[in-house]
């Protein structure tokens, strides 16, 4: 497979340069140069399904025998046999839920996988890169568990100093292995992306410490995800048995897995998208206009997003593949803050997407009832997932798969002021507050901040 940047102006790559290259040199986002199809069949076991959907997507860049390794390695990990179990929650409505993995959240389904991708293609090629990455919470602690103790890598990662949950930070402090790194950075979790983006823009020292990033535009991120859609389809009937999702959004990047497994041609009807008081997208999807507003905080802190990356991916398929209209929308949305879409494209959004806004009390609201209807304990994601997909469902006859991005614990305080109840850690993690901590407290200061990962990677 090769692959296309959305904006149409950067070098067609293979699979493993796309691995390591993250954004494209125009400034757009690796693309699969076209979509596989998928075959019938199909038993909803997880490794199975997850070998045929991701290998034309790596071609020939790995051998299939090591590709399978990885994915059977990636996915030991997980404290469920089934990866992704299915709940049902009655009424045709389902969980997939997302959150098994080493973290308790969604983001280790793809990243466990891409460490081990990583580290393969960096040992092939005999380089060292110094992973750093600024996390508001759960991405921080899911791309140290995915790039712990491996040969080719060092991991540095910035947070705000005292502004995430003490659950959050111990999973990242708490990881006894040399080359992992936590910085926490007396400033807001804006300061420390800042603090990344400097660094990479001082070209000799990215050179130096070969900085590189394991980010939501990772190509082989989306790839990891399109498997689960797959499953779930699988476990309800079949690929070819009409089947709704909905995602609990962010960065797109969940989502924008949803479009491609419809793409590879699962009979995906609705692909809804749940947003919470940041509803940026919601207000894209639903009217065909996107302005750009203040990020507020919420009590589902992974969604408070303003501007979602891999939307981009979406708008190239849009635009049929027209790169440069693209980049021509993405510039005016820069110059002007407001993307307005054409009506006949907003009305093909229409078709195929659907979308809701849930505030944090409707979110509390949701957590409560689900919890007493159902007896599932949803976590403030997910429930904006389980809000949006009650909300857009059109036809009760077909199925729809609400996908739970976090176990409830690690959002404790909001769950137990819904319900009353506080939920408990998952038993291979009860030992979390027990552990002793490991990190750096430093001052929201460049030179500081490149002075100690110098230091980490020479140590
Ligand atoms: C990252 C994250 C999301 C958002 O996913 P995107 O792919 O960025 O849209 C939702 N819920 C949780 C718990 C997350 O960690």
């Amino acid at each position: 497979m090769r692959y296309v940047s959305t904006r149409g102006a950067a070098p067609i790559l293979g699979f493993g340069e796309v691995l390591l290259a993250g954004l494209a040199d125009d400034g757009g986002l690796y693309v699969p140069e076209s979509w596989p199809s998928l075959a019938a069949g199909g038993s909803g076991d997880y490794l199975v399904t997850a070998l045929e959907v991701m290998s034309p997507f790596v071609g020939g860049a790995i051998a299939p025998g090591a590709f399978a390794d990885m994915v059977r390695e990636a996915y030991a990990t997980f404290e469920s046999d089934e990866v992704t179990p299915l709940v049902d929650l009655g009424d045709g409505l389902y969980l997939l839920e997302l959150f098994h993995g080493p973290t308790l959240a969604f983001k280790d389904i793809a990243l466990q996988l891409v460490g081990r991708l990583f580290d393969h293609e960096l040992s092939r090629r005999g380089e060292r890169v110094t992973i750093v990455g600024a996390t508001s919470g759960d991405t921080g602690s899911a791309a140290i568990d995915a790039c712990r103790d491996r040969e080719s890598m060092d991991i540095v990662i910035l947070h705000p100093a005292d502004r995430v949950s003490d659950v959050q930070r111990r999973q990242m402090t708490t990881v006894p292995a040399a080359n992992v790194h936590n910085v926490a950075v007396e400033g807001t979790f804006d300061d420390c992306q800042d603090l990344v983006k400097a660094m990479f823009a001082d070209a000799p020292f990215r050179q130096r410490m070969r900085l590189s990033a394991v980010n939501s535009i990772n190509w082989a991120r989306v790839m990891a995800q399109v498997v689960y859609y797959v499953v779930a389809a699988e476990r309800l009937g079949g690929r070819h048995v009409p089947v709704s999702f909905s995602v609990p959004t962010g960065n797109f990047g969940n989502a924008l897995a949803g479009h491609a497994a419809r793409h590879m041609g699962l009979e995906i009807e609705q692909l809804v998208i749940g947003s919470n008081s940041n509803d940026i997208l919601t207000r894209f999807f639903t009217a065909g206009t996107m302005t750009l507003d203040e990020v507020v905080p919420t009590l589902s802190p992974s969604m408070d997003i303003q501007v979602s990356s891999n939307l981009e991916r979406l708008l190239f398929e849009l635009l049929d593949r027209d790169g440069a209209a693209v980049a021509a929308l993405l510039d005016d949305f820069r110059g002007t803050g407001t993307i307005v879409l054409d009506p006949a494209l907003h009305a093909t959004l229409g078709d195929a997407w659907s979308a809701a806004r849930f505030h944090d009390d409707e979110v509390l609201r949701c957590i409560a009832e689900e919890a007493d209807r159902s007896g599932v304990v949803l976590d403030p994601h997910s429930a904006v997932g389980v809000s949006a997909a009650r909300h857009c469902r059109r036809d009760h006859s077909v199925p729809m798969v609400a996908l739970a991005t976090a176990h409830p614990a690690k959002f404790p305080d909001a769950v137990e002021s819904a319900t009353g109840v506080r939920p408990d850690l998952p038993e291979r993690l009860g030992d979390l507050f027990d552990r002793p901590e490991r990190f750096s407290r430093l001052p929201n200061d460049l030179a500081a901040i490149q002075a100690h990962v110098d230091a980490c990677v020479a140590g």
